[in-house]
């Protein structure tokens, strides 16, 4: 599951007007002008059962006007530019929310590992002793949590073994 995966299946200004990121103005002018033609409502012929159809040609039709707005000013363009490469790191960053008790344990010299798969293959993995450093001390054997102070994080990011993605695994000591 990816977090905030709504972001990444959103068509973007850009897929609406079929243009790429790094379009020029002419470009986005020229998409605008050739969405607007197969997605103006007047282009649609009337019939009593394509009111569905025409529905969602109207919000298409809208779709494309915003898109237009929002790109052919390059001031609103580079905001949106910036709010769309913000929300894609989130969604590239983070791939599953986890507790402790969602992860696999393995216990070597009185150190707990706790380890949960990535879709790469690797492992997430954070070990008691770095929890620890963290401030955040496990009863043994049991995931049970104790913060030893009100500074103790209440989520910790553990980074793949050999890709760019992370775990957030929430730490909750009042379970
Ligand atoms: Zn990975």
């Amino acid at each position: 599951m990816l977090l905030m995966g709504k972001n990444s299946i959103q068509r973007t200004h850009y897929d609406v007007l079929s243009v790429r990121e790094d379009a020029s103005y002419d470009e986005i002018r020229a998409g605008y002008r050739a969405a607007i033609l197969i997605s103006h409502p007047d282009k649609l012929h009337r019939k009593v059962d394509v009111l569905d159809l025409q529905h969602k040609q109207e919000e298409k039709f809208l779709d494309v006007q915003k898109a237009w707005e929002v790109l052919s000013d390059s001031k609103s363009r580079a905001n949106y530019d910036r709010e769309l490469q913000a929300s894609r790191q989130v969604v590239e960053v983070v791939y599953d929310e986890v507790e402790l008790g969602d992860m696999a344990m393995e216990t070597l010299d009185d150190v707990q590992e706790f380890f949960y798969q990535c879709r790469c293959g690797d492992y997430f993995l954070v070990t008691s002793l770095e929890l620890g450093e963290m401030g955040i001390s496990l009863h043994e054997n049991r995931v049970e949590i104790e913060t030893s102070s009100e500074l103790s994080p209440s989520s910790v990011l553990l980074p793949c073994g050999s890709c760019s993605l992370k775990i957030c695994l929430i730490i909750d000591a009042n379970r």
